[in-house]
């Protein structure tokens, strides 16, 4: 009778021993799981998008514009000449559009945009037209 007791004894603390591992396991794989989660959602962030190419820009990628100097200090009138995707060469699959007329830009055009400077916020850009379809305005 008091040997059963103790095989009983053993097997149930084996058992408890081997539910304990098996707990831990399972937690440490969500835990494991939930990580790789968290870094899928978290890719590399685009600061911002070519507004010609409309390509995503990441880390150093810059869009190429001019701003020139005005009498006023709130507007500014700016070109935007294109990102790395789109000038001076165009990559595979990559479009400069104006996204105003939705005409295919040329190389050498470039957008027509108005900077507005503004203390309270980030400068706002006003894209007017291309070089195609605001010609007139010049
Ligand atoms: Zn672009
Ligand atoms: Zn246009």
């Amino acid at each position: 009778m008091d040997s059963d007791f103790i095989l009983i004894f053993i097997l149930v603390l084996t058992a408890l021993v081997i539910l304990f591992f098996a707990f831990q396991l399972v937690s440490n794989r969500s835990k494991k799981k939930r990580e790789e989660k968290l870094k899928f959602v978290r890719p590399e962030k685009a600061i911002s998008k070519c507004p010609i190419c409309s390509s995503d820009l990441v880390g150093k990628e810059k869009i190429f514009s001019k701003v020139f100097n005005t009498e006023s200090r709130t507007t500014q009138r700016c070109t935007i000449i294109g990102c790395p995707h789109c000038f001076p060469h165009m990559e595979m699959g990559i479009r400069r559009k104006c996204p105003v007329c939705k005409k295919n830009i040329p190389q050498e055009g470039y957008l027509i945009a108005h900077l507005f400077n503004r203390k309270d916020s980030k400068n706002h850009v006003h894209i007017v037209g291309c070089t195609e379809c605001h010609k007139k305005n010049k």
